[in-house]
């Protein structure tokens, strides 16, 4: 079981999120945009990190740059879009453990998340 921050701008995939990850017992954390996501991280320390990238106020990767200086160890899984490639591999030398696909399975979140926090 974890405490697990959640961060889209969409309220119906945080929500779909959170019910996958809470079914599974743990504990979820939502933010809306960037700013809150760095806001709620450093408020929480949360094990882990699911954040989308394309978000209105801070996107995801300047999300995932700010949260790496608060904490080198920060583990983040980006979920991204087909055609995001070229943000994918900043995010991955930005930190990045992992990123999952949009529109995304189930197990796939289950297992991303898993792999983290084993
Ligand atoms: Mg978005």
């Amino acid at each position: 079981m974890a405490k697990i921050l959640v961060v889209d701008d969409a309220e119906f995939l945080r929500v779909r999120i959170s019910k996958m990850l809470s079914s599974e017992g743990h504990d979820i954390l939502e933010a809306e945009n960037g700013v809150k996501a760095v806001e709620t991280y450093q408020s929480t320390k949360p094990d882990m990190v699911l954040m989308d990238i394309t978000m209105p106020e801070m996107d995801g990767l300047a999300a995932l740059r700010e949260i790496k200086k608060i904490d080198p160890a920060a583990k983040v899984v980006m979920l991204t879009a087909l055609g995001q490639e070229s943000v994918v591999l900043e995010a991955i030398k930005a930190g990045a453990r992992d990123f999952v696909v949009k529109p995304f399975e189930k197990e796939r979140v289950l297992s991303a998340v898993a792999k983290l926090i084993s």
